[in-house]
């Protein structure tokens, strides 16, 4: 067993220096005065925003025992104040619904607490693991598949309390990439993340790091020079984000990903599709191009997780593949992420989308293209003649 400890400063401090004796401009753009500034309460909520009756019950609840709220200002501007329907406002406010179960609805949608291999670490396919280091984001999205546990309280785990998920990982070299996740990592302080990637970069059966976060979308100011000096000598790390609506695509957070890409970080994204927020081609065509001219590669396109609560956020599996069938050809490859569903109770992503294929026969199989014509591809040696299935 390794043992590792970080700190007392470290563990005491999650956030590093508090932004004291700046301008107001630079403290907006600190990324601790964000997070300290954060909107957490209802009231929070009700001096920013016209809140309807539905949202102030949510926010209440939430604020008694629920699932809690977090906003940075940086998100927070980027609410339409007036309207409940701002595609913004219903990922991070708060509704009444909540409270409310729908069929099929699951505290732990993926089945994490099952698959979990040693404290705070998941596996559920052979390469790959899923390693929690802290409960804590710059927003709590109200349609986290890990509501469960974020925001419970716990704050980032210190390197003691890791250690049994890093001797895992020593003592399996078939995992071979690990996601950092949580929580969201980038909502450490520095140093802390810095050791953390540190430490398992000295296991070398762990080829790819992967970043979990929303920081680029909800705290852009975060993706700082002192964050990628620490982190660039860890390469290859990858940052996987969450961008929902082209209105994220702030002149921040698309600075924050160039800085990411220039800095030599492979950036993928991964769109949670929403009712009411992003289930429109056109909606989902302008983030994914936008998300592409600042070198961040649109991956996943998600079914929303069933989690409880958030029967009012679902779409269904339908509205995606129609989506997916009106995007296809209308996008290049490279902006064109897969629809995946990711299967209730922890068994694993599922790609799904649009039937291309409309018949398979001997040698033959006759495909529909985007724009609605059949055509037979054969396959080497097969007659040109063969009658299509
Ligand atoms: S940032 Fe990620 S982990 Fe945190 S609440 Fe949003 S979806 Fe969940």
């Amino acid at each position: 067993m390794t043992s590792l400890t970080l700190s007392q400063d470290e563990q005491g401090t999650q956030l590093g220096a508090p932004s004291t004796g700046l301008s107001t401009a630079e403290r907006w753009h600190d990324w601790r005065w964000q997070l300290q500034n954060a909107a957490r309460t209802a009231d929070d909520l009700a001096r920013a925003l016209q809140l309807t009756p539905e949202e102030l019950e949510g926010a209440r609840a939430a604020e008694r025992a629920g699932f809690p709220i977090s906003i940075t200002p940086h998100y927070l501007s980027l609410v339409d104040p007036s309207d409940p329907r701002c595609p913004i406002r219903r990922q991070v406010v708060p509704q009444a619904a909540e409270g409310r179960s729908t069929p099929g609805d699951l505290r732990d949608p993926l089945g994490e607490e099952d698959h979990q291999v040693a404290p705070e670490l998941v596996q559920r396919y052979p390469d790959r693991a899923l390693l929690l280091v802290t409960d804590r984001c710059a927003v709590y999205c109200r349609f986290c598949t890990r509501s469960r546990m974020v925001g419970a309280g716990g704050g980032p785990r210190n390197l003691e309390r890791l250690t049994p998920a890093l001797d895992y990982l020593r003592a399996h070299p078939e995992v071979k990439d690990v996601i950092v996740s949580g929580g969201d990592p980038l909502a450490m302080a520095t140093p802390r993340l810095e050791r953390l990637v540190a430490e398992l970069r000295t296991i070398e059966s762990v080829e790819t790091i992967r970043l979990a976060t929303r920081v680029p979308v909800a705290l852009p100011q975060r993706i700082d020079d002192e964050l990628l000096q620490a982190l660039r000598p860890h390469h290859p790390l990858w940052v996987m984000t969450h961008f929902n609506h082209p209105k994220e695509l702030h002149p921040d957070a698309r600075a924050a990903c160039r800085r990411l890409a220039d800095a030599g970080f492979p950036v993928m994204n991964q769109t949670v599709l929403l009712r009411g927020v992003n289930d429109d081609a056109n909606v989902l065509a302008e983030l994914f191009r936008g998300l592409v001219r600042e070198r961040v590669r649109p991956y996943y396109l998600l079914q929303t997780d069933p989690v409880r609560g958030t029967g009012h956020l679902r779409t269904s599996v339908q509205t995606g593949i129609d989506i997916m069938a009106a995007l296809q050809g209308r996008l290049s490859g490279i902006a064109l992420p897969k629809l995946i569903l990711d299967a209730p109770g922890g068994f694993g992503k599922v790609p799904i989308g649009p039937e291309w294929i409309v018949s398979r026969g001997d040698g033959v199989t006759r495909v529909r293209t985007h724009r609605g014509v059949e055509v037979d591809y054969f396959d080497p040696g097969a007659p040109p003649e063969t009658p299509a299935g």
